[in-house]
């Protein structure tokens, strides 16, 4: 099971949520209860978010990691 974090608009709050299913998200802060906290990209899998292209070489030895291959 996932665990994703997220950190709340309103106060700041980050905490972490285990999600049992996929669709599971949290939905408040559990801090100070605002709703729709924002999910945090991991720092595991942050080379893969940044964006089209970012992360895109399959070598893993590409220094950029936007060539092609
Ligand atoms: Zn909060």
């Amino acid at each position: 099971m996932p665990i994703y974090e997220y950190r709340c608009k309103k106060c700041g709050h980050t905490f972490e949520h285990l999600a049992r299913t996929l669709a599971d998200g949290a939905k408040t802060c559990p801090k100070c209860g605002a709703r729709n906290p924002v999910k945090q990209i991991s720092t595991f899998n942050a080379s893969v978010a940044e964006g089209p292209g970012a992360g895109a070489c399959s070598t893993g030895t590409c220094p950029t990691g936007t060539c092609p291959f």
